[in-house]
């Protein structure tokens, strides 16, 4: 098979009719869409850093056929793969086992092939954790936190903040009631009163300014896990009026080049601290590198790749 130009994703055609290149394409990203994902600069610096001879590639994969996606990457006797949107949470209905993290949380962003067996873990909520250690200096036990979205990412990120006895967790969602349904399945985790005062330690709210800047009141940390900011008309995931000096933001979105997302640029003109997704994507990828291989990832040579990459 020719190289293809950086950017450019494989399709499904494509690996029903595979032709092997060198050296061998045998991880991958799997989403929809998917040109967007550094995950290829992030692994292909790691596998050459660890002196791997594999490739990682980009896979256009719609929703109705990941079944087929993951019959062919068996049998195409594939390393593991990464899934992006929107395959994380349908993932765990086509996988022969689920790590017991990812199984709770309810969305796969890493596969690992194992003796013919498609095993799923998420890497996203460890990886979110590391990160805005790195970005801000603090514990997520420590903050009290308002996640925008209820998907796939969103519901990595509310797991390992509960995991990690955040302070307060309010999940805000375009569809209110799957924001309703995230945070049930996280009620065992706040049965403690931490927060002193008025408002609930776990709080599912509709995405509206009133119930939003309320809240904000009473947050330290705005976590975007939506794909608000992924598309160039796109602007910030909630009105820039709604942001005040007191907050961190991380948007789970990242831009390109030196550009900043629209939610980052609106928080930090509002006077708040604000990071972009790189620092997740970094760290996430390093625990599914590994998960996949069983060593520690060469982390500064994945950083430097991402920003390179840029
Ligand atoms: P997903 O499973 O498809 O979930 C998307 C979520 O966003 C849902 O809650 C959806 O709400 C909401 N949403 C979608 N379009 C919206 C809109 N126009 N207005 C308001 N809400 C909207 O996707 P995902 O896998 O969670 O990914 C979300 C984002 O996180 C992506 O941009 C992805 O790139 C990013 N991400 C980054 C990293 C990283 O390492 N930095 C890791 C994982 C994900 P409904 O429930 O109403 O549909």
């Amino acid at each position: 098979m020719k190289s293809k130009p950086a950017r450019k994703a494989y399709a499904l055609a494509d690996l029903q009719n595979w032709q092997d290149s060198d050296p061998p394409i045998r991880l991958g990203v799997l989403g929809d869409p998917v040109e967007h994902s550094l995950s290829p600069e992030l692994q292909n610096a790691a596998l050459q850093q660890s002196k791997i001879k594999m490739q990682y590639a980009r896979f256009h994969i719609l929703a109705r056929e990941l079944p087929e996606g993951f019959r062919l990457i068996r049998e195409l006797k594939f390393v593991g793969v990464n899934l992006t949107l929107p395959h994380k949470v349908r993932a765990l209905d086509l996988l022969d086992e689920v790590d017991r993290d990812a199984k709770r949380s309810g969305a796969v962003n890493t596969v690992a092939i194992r003796d013919g067996k498609l095993i799923g873990f998420d890497t996203d909520g460890p990886g979110f954790s590391r990160a805005i250690r790195e970005e801000f200096a603090v514990d997520l036990r420590d903050l009290r936190i308002l996640v925008l979205g209820a998907g796939g990412a969103a519901r990595a990120i509310a797991f390992q903040c509960a995991r990690e006895n955040c302070e307060r967790l309010v999940i805000a969602n375009r569809t209110f009631a799957n924001a309703e349904t995230l945070t049930k399945n996280l009620s065992e985790f706040f049965v403690g009163p931490r927060v002193l005062g008025p408002v609930a330690r776990l709080q599912a709210i509709p995405w509206e300014d009133a119930a939003l800047r309320f809240q904000i009141a009473n947050t330290d940390l705005v976590v975007n896990a939506t794909p608000l900011g992924l598309s160039a008309n796109d602007g910030p995931p909630i009105p820039a009026r709604l942001l005040q000096p007191h907050l961190m933001v991380y948007d789970a979105v990242y831009a390109r080049g030196q550009s900043r997302t629209p939610f980052v640029t609106a928080a930090m003109e509002a006077g708040a601290r604000a990071a972009s997704g790189l620092s997740m994507l970094v760290h996430q990828g390093a625990r599914a590198f590994e998960i996949w291989f069983g060593s520690a990832a060469p982390i500064e040579a994945m950083r430097k790749a991402c920003s390179g990459g840029l």
